[in-house]
């Protein structure tokens, strides 16, 4: 027999999972991507194929490499609420970084940025 409480707190576990299950969804390896190698590569800073990236972090050719930050958090043996929320700075801090690349990309072409009439 299960208390009130117990029954709270397994449905707030079940709540957890579905919630980091869909994040592990969003986050999953592809291969033929391209990218910078990060520093403890054999080859970092150079631009070349990345032999598994992630689906969601950085873009088609900019990838991170699998497992990107997120899974890594996920994947630590101790996940915790720090783990979760420092996965999700590090989702929000590459939107971020993608944004300003996209931004400097649009200035360099000559889009955007440009005096509004
Ligand atoms: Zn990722």
């Amino acid at each position: 027999m299960t208390s009130a409480y117990q029954q709270q707190l397994a449905k707030q576990l079940h709540a957890a999972e579905a919630r980091i299950a869909a994040v592990r969804a969003l986050h999953q390896p592809v291969t033929g991507y391209t990218g910078w190698g990060p520093d403890d590569d054999p080859t970092p800073g150079a631009y070349g194929p990345i032999s598994q990236a992630c689906t969601t972090c950085g873009s088609e050719d900019d990838a991170v490499r699998w497992p990107c930050g997120t899974i890594r958090a996920l994947n630590t043996s101790r996940s915790s609420a720090g783990d979760l929320l420092a996965a999700l700075t590090h989702s929000v801090r590459a939107a971020q970084d993608y944004d300003r690349a996209m931004q400097k990309l649009a200035t360099e072409l000559g889009f955007g940025a440009e005096a509004q009439p």
